[in-house]
């Protein structure tokens, strides 16, 4: 069996067969060059790997790097670097921007030994790991408001960049005209971007 790890390789994400240089490209979605064996899922919707065939030569191929691959892909959200309030290892800070635009913040906090404790009938955690994420997002006055979309763009990111928050950990708030409301937590959103 081959292994190809979809982070190594340059380019749109195509790569010769280790075998028989047949060309496999993602985007073949029909499966022409390759057929889909077996698909190990990792944490959210990312593959741990995923086992292929080759059509051409029927070599067994692995493909890793998955969630590094998902790593590279553009998003319009982002999240600063730690805010000085921050204390690390207890909860950090960060602003949340969405097209470049400074739309909120992010507090995360991060198990301490007592949380690891308290929480150890419901919920295996570990001392230092992410488990509470807190999104402000503050419309202001003659701004555009952040869309339920963006919002589910915004969450998707914040798991995607923080390991360990789940849908289920992360809290939104909502500052308008000075008024705090709670949204709820992102498991409450809808999953799929609306049209
Ligand atoms: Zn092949």
């Amino acid at each position: 069996m081959f292994i190809v790890r979809l982070d190594k390789i340059e380019g749109e994400g195509d790569f010769p067969c280790p075998k028989c240089s047949n060309r496999i490209s993602p985007e073949d979605e029909e499966e022409k060059t390759y057929t889909i064996v077996d698909i190990v899922m990792g944490e959210g919707e990312i593959p741990e790997n995923m086992l292929i065939k080759c059509k051409s030569c029927s070599s067994m191929i692995r493909l890793e790097g998955f969630e590094a691959l998902a790593e590279t892909e553009e998003s319009r959200a982002d999240i600063s670097t730690p805010l000085p309030d921050s204390k690390p290892g207890f909860r950090t800070n960060h602003t949340i921007t969405f097209d470049g635009k400074q739309v909120g913040i992010i507090a995360i906090d991060y198990a301490t030994q007592e949380d690891v404790t308290a929480f150890k009938k419901m919920r295996t955690l570990k001392e230092g790991e992410p488990f509470k994420g807190t999104i402000t997002i503050e419309n202001k006055e003659n701004t555009s408001p952040v869309k339920t979309e963006d919002l589910q763009e915004i969450v998707k990111f914040i798991k995607r960049k923080i390991k360990g928050l789940r849908d289920n950990d992360i809290y939104l708030i909502e500052i308008k005209d000075g008024r705090k409301s709670i949204i709820g937590r992102a498991s409450q959103l809808p999953s799929e971007p609306l049209e």
